[in-house]
């Protein structure tokens, strides 16, 4: 199983990660990656950048050191609802490449939530159109009807995340992501394996969720950055322009 492409990934803009985008990417290209998405905390996190930073993502060039540079964030989900610390308006000027909505418990204001609570959260997050990824979801304190949402994320083209930095910063879920990853598989839902890099050190290494999709037999053709087909067509799929650019460069 080959990664070839990190969908998120932390820049020193959000400053408890340590490297800058030039570095992240140069690292990148030294993995050999197809692609990068750099997705730093959106406002509602204390680290997190000034507004104006994801607004001026768009004057970086498409390619940065060999590797193509997706523009993103990752939002925070705000309550139950599913409401995002960037609103849809923003959201529609920002015209990111890749957003991740992910559950901090600092920003959704629960330190827990019922399964429904949650699972009520997850189907709402599925309802927005500008949300292509679900961020590190397999926390036990925000544990969800896996079965009910992973069919709903299917339907909506969601991809679900599984996390490579988990097993560092919320050990104890290992369970829980094996659980979703089978719910996936059942499901058709997407999955996206990534570091959650805050450094060049973590970059491009998965081996905390490889093994285990491996031993699922999770299906590659399900893993959106498994290959560059798969990449270009969820890009594709979720009406991306730089998807258009990346087929016409590099034909697959
Ligand atoms: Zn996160
Ligand atoms: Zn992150």
């Amino acid at each position: 199983m080959k990664i070839i492409a990190d969908l998120h990934t932390h820049t020193n803009v959000s400053n408890h990660a340590f490297n800058t985008l030039t570095e992240m990417a140069g690292r990148a290209g030294e993995l050999g990656l197809y692609a990068l998405a750099v997705t730093d905390h959106a406002p509602s996190m204390p680290d997190s950048p000034h507004p104006w930073y994801f607004y001026n993502l768009k004057r970086l060039p498409e390619k940065v050191e060999g590797v193509w540079l997706l523009k993103g964030a990752e939002t925070n989900v705000r309550g139950v609802d599913g409401t995002l610390d960037f609103t849809p308006e923003e959201l529609a000027r920002l015209r990111f490449d890749w957003v991740i909505a992910s559950i901090h418990s600092i920003t959704v204001g629960a330190d827990r939530l019922t399964e429904d609570e949650a699972t009520r959260l997850w189907l709402n997050v599925a309802e927005n159109p500008y949300v292509d990824c679900i961020g590190h979801s397999e926390s036990g304190a925000y544990r969800y009807d896996y079965d009910a949402v992973a069919k709903v994320f299917a339907e909506k083209g969601k991809v679900v995340e599984m996390n490579a930095n988990s097993a560092n910063v919320r050990p104890g879920n290992e369970q829980n992501m094996r659980e979703l990853a089978l719910a996936c598989k059942r499901h058709g839902t997407l999955l996206a394996v990534n570091s959650d890099a805050h450094s060049i050190y973590q970059l491009g290494v998965f081996d905390t969720v490889l093994p285990m999709l491996e031993e699922i037999h999770f299906p590659l053709e399900q893993i959106v950055n498994s290959s560059r087909e798969a990449l270009l067509h969820v890009l594709q799929a979720h009406k991306k322009p730089i998807a258009a650019r990346m087929a016409e460069q590099e034909p697959v």
